[in-house]
């Protein structure tokens, strides 16, 4: 019997197999959770649906997090596929490319405010549409930051200041939902080579700095932020919220 056995997941995030949500998603079938992802446009779509077929996961259907009318549409179909929600992960963010190299302090109001709404605000949108399928049982949601919310980590720029607000979110969003025995937590992953990752300018050298400097001296793994995802997730971590855990190969504890 898996630590999550029965329970149901809805994973917003999955773009193909090297996602982190994908990662989680692996490990939340292999410990027996059911399983609900969207996808972003039809091109996604193809991608996403073998995924899903192969853990047995259903696709309920499209969803741009800056729409609420499809925040909206993903919780009825929850609702009535399922009657409610166990856990929700959240591993959605955007900056424009241009934003991703050379000096944050150029980047413009409309850059800066859409990667807030996308990367931030789209945690506490999702989480107040889940609370009313949450409710009744209680429930985990969880978020994926990174350490350039904490340092400032070159290139990483306004992404850094969309992590930051996120963390903040995620212990409100943990205040307000807690007495509904509903918690809120965010992974802080080392840098992992995905679609996202490699809009980011010079990527290749922060994965080598975690290499070198970490003190296990090897890359994360995706399948490790899976396995802590599914412990964050499940009732193993049911005295767990407002935290943001690092699974980093040890980088952050790092002074030199
Ligand atoms: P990924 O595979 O590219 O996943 C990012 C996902 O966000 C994609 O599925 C993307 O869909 C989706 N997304 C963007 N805008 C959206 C919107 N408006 N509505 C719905 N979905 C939207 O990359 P990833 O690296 O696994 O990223 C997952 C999370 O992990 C992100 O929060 C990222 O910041 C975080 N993280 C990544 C790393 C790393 O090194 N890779 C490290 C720490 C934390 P589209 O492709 O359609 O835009």
């Amino acid at each position: 019997m898996g630590i999550v056995d029965g329970k149901r997941a809805l994973v917003v995030g999955v773009a193909n197999d090297r996602s982190l949500a994908w990662s989680i998603v692996q490990e939340l079938h292999k410990q027996g959770a059911q399983i609900a992802l969207t996808y972003q446009g039809e091109a996604l779509k193809k991608r996403v649906e073998p995924l899903a077929e192969s853990v047995g996961a259903s696709i309920i259907g499209e969803l741009d997090v800056n729409i609420d009318e499809q925040i909206e549409s993903t919780m009825v179909k929850l609702k009535s596929m399922w009657g409610g929600l166990d856990m929700l992960v959240h591993a959605v963010a955007f900056a424009e490319r241009e934003d991703l190299r050379d000096r944050f302090l150029n980047v413009s109001r409309k850059n800066f405010l859409r990667s807030m709404e996308i990367s931030a605000y789209s945690l506490v949108a999702l989480a107040r549409a889940a609370e009313q399928l949450m409710e009744a049982n209680g429930g985990a949601i969880l978020t994926l930051t990174y350490i350039g919310a904490v340092r400032a980590i070159p290139n990483y720029n306004v992404m850094g200041v969309a992590k930051a607000t996120l963390e903040a979110c995620v212990r409100y969003l943990a205040l307000d939902l807690g007495p509904k025995n509903i918690r809120v937590n965010a992974i802080s992953a080392g840098p992992a080579r995905t679609l996202s990752s490699s809009a980011i300018r010079d990527f290749h050298s922060m994965a080598h700095e975690v290499e070198q400097r970490a003190p296990l001296r090897r890359a994360m793994r995706n399948e490790e932020v899976g396995g802590m995802a599914a412990a964050l997730l499940s009732d193993l971590s049911s005295g767990v919220t407002g935290q943001t855990v690092y699974v980093d190969v040890g980088y952050s504890i790092v002074g030199m």
